[in-house]
């Protein structure tokens, strides 16, 4: 169970909740900051009671299926450090694209140039 890296090393909702017990919230001066401020904290203690219960359930069915000989440990880890960079990948932002103002061809905005024309590839504002 110790080698599961999706749970391991990354700090949880219950450490930055640690961290919030420890605000003086009876002496805040701004009341209603304090209020929108509570009701924000109490929704992330509702969300990370959510979590704890998400959590349970997907290492009880994970170890079930480990258990039940569907698939080793190892296969489930790589599969899911393969979807987790899949995500990754997906979500790192890309490179804004413009198409030359001369010959039309879709470049990234950081490899343009300004012309008389406007915006165009390298290959347009050399030649
Ligand atoms: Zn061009």
């Amino acid at each position: 169970m110790s080698r599961r890296p999706w749970f391991a090393g990354a700090p949880t909702r219950a450490d930055f909740n640690q961290l919030a017990d420890r605000l003086d919230w009876a002496d805040e001066a701004e009341t209603g900051v304090s209020s929108n401020v509570r009701k924000l904290y109490e929704l992330d203690r509702e969300q990370e009671r959510e979590i704890a219960r998400l959590r349970m359930v997907v290492e009880e069915l994970t170890g079930l299926l480990v258990t039940a000989g569907v698939i080793t440990e190892d296969a489930l880890i790589t599969r899911l450090e393969a979807r987790r960079a899949a995500v990754s990948k997906s979500r790192a932002p890309s490179r804004p694209m413009v198409n030359c103002a001369s010959c039309t061809t879709a470049v990234p905005q950081s490899d343009t140039y300004f012309s008389d024309l406007g915006e165009v590839c390298s290959l347009c504002f050399s030649g």
